[in-house]
């Protein structure tokens, strides 16, 4: 494989983080400034992105570190607890945005249309910084992250052409309009984060398995004559951890136990099940089991 100097992932992680960081402070001055309601919702999803940079650069650091006998599953869910607090401050400022972009629909207040032009041009020229910075890397997270700074560069076109037709026309209303759609598209992305991390803190089953499945696998092994007593979470939504019951025949020989059990535990690494617990019972011994 070719060596990369511009491929490392955190580096250009970090570098996206301060970029969007100090930025973030730059818009919310000249939204301010400005008085635009738009550049004020661009500068709320910009603090998302420092946000959920922030953390991955944090964690890329923290999260690595191994377990601990007071933390024995090591670090990975400080992920959660961070896409939770992050979550949160981030549907206060949407609906703060849209309690204020929404009255202005009625009584449209004057913006400084020239004002929003310098801030969207630097807007733009911010955008193409970091994509051309993360573009050069080549792991699927830095493609995923190229794709969705074009997406906030195309924002910041948005905003740039709303602020000419501003200053050749007196249609104020375009100012909050465009704010509201990038609210109500930062709010509908939150929300579908906050929903997913809600689902993991309950220990939901992960989305793309769930225990019917995982016994089904068991229950194809020949040797396996019942499954009880399983239990299935997640993480942080990547890495799954699984518990059940196993039981077969008290005539099987030992070895034959062994195979059956490696053969088990296989599958479940092939589903992103890193950490599982199997208690092989025997048939002819009672288990206090919970049924459900
Ligand atoms: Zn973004
Ligand atoms: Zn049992």
């Amino acid at each position: 494989m070719k060596h990369d100097h511009n491929s490392h992932p955190e580096k250009n992680i970090g570098f996206a983080f301060f970029l969007k960081i100090s930025f973030t402070l730059i818009e919310l001055i000249g939204g301010y400034l400005t008085n635009s309601i738009a550049v004020i919702s661009n500068a709320l999803h910009d603090l998302e992105d420092s946000l959920s940079l922030g953390v991955a650069w944090f964690l890329e650091k923290i999260a690595k570190k191994e377990s601990t006998p007071h933390f024995s599953y090591g670090y990975k869910r400080l992920s959660l607890l961070a896409a939770l607090i992050n979550a949160i401050i981030l549907l206060i400022g949407s609906i703060f945005i849209l309690s204020e972009a929404i009255p202005r629909l009625w009584s449209p207040e004057q913006s400084n249309a020239e004002g929003m032009i310098f801030v969207s041009i630097i807007g733009m020229i911010v955008n193409a910084i970091a994509i051309n910075k993360v573009s050069k890397g080549s792991t699927q997270n830095e493609k995923i992250i190229s794709w969705h700074l074009l997406g906030d560069l195309l924002s910041w076109v948005a905003v740039f052409i709303a602020s000419i037709i501003m200053i050749f026309s007196t249609i104020t209303i375009l100012d909050p309009l465009l704010s509201i759609f990038i609210t109500l598209y930062i709010f509908w992305g939150v929300g579908k984060n906050f929903k997913s991390t809600t689902m993991l803190f309950l220990q939901a089953a992960p989305e793309s398995l769930d225990i019917k499945t995982v016994e089904g696998f068991f229950k194809e092994d020949k040797l396996v004559k019942d499954v009880h007593n399983t239990h299935l979470w997640s993480l942080d939504g990547e890495s799954h951890v699984l518990s059940s019951h196993i039981v077969v025949s008290c005539e099987i020989p030992q070895n034959q136990v062994k195979t059956l059990k490696k053969r088990l535990k296989n599958k479940l690494l092939e589903n992103n099940i890193k950490y599982s617990t199997l208690e092989m019972e025997f048939d002819d011994e009672p288990c206090k089991k919970f049924h459900s």
